[in-house]
């Protein structure tokens, strides 16, 4: 099923929060703030409006994202070497 707004879909709210974290820490200007249930397709998208996502805030806060960030950059610039 597609969405009228061509958003992309999640099933349930905490697949959209994993995908927003993940977001996150791929991207670190991705300007996805927080996940909500549409309206016209009953699914969950991301979105940069609103009041930031708790969980988001927290991993931001504590310093998770960043952690993770240097992991993932670390092990890309690993592949590359290779
Ligand atoms: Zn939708």
């Amino acid at each position: 099923m597609n969405c009228p707004t061509g958003k992309r879909l999640y099933f349930d709210k905490l697949t959209a929060e994993e995908a927003l974290i993940e977001a996150r820490i791929r991207f670190e200007h991705n300007s996805a703030i927080t996940v909500y249930q549409c309206d016209d397709c009953g699914q969950w998208h991301l979105t940069s409006k609103g009041e930031m996502n708790t969980t988001l805030k927290e991993l931001l806060e504590n310093g998770t994202i960043k952690k993770e960030r240097e992991a993932l950059n670390w092990s890309m610039k690993f592949k590359r070497n290779f």
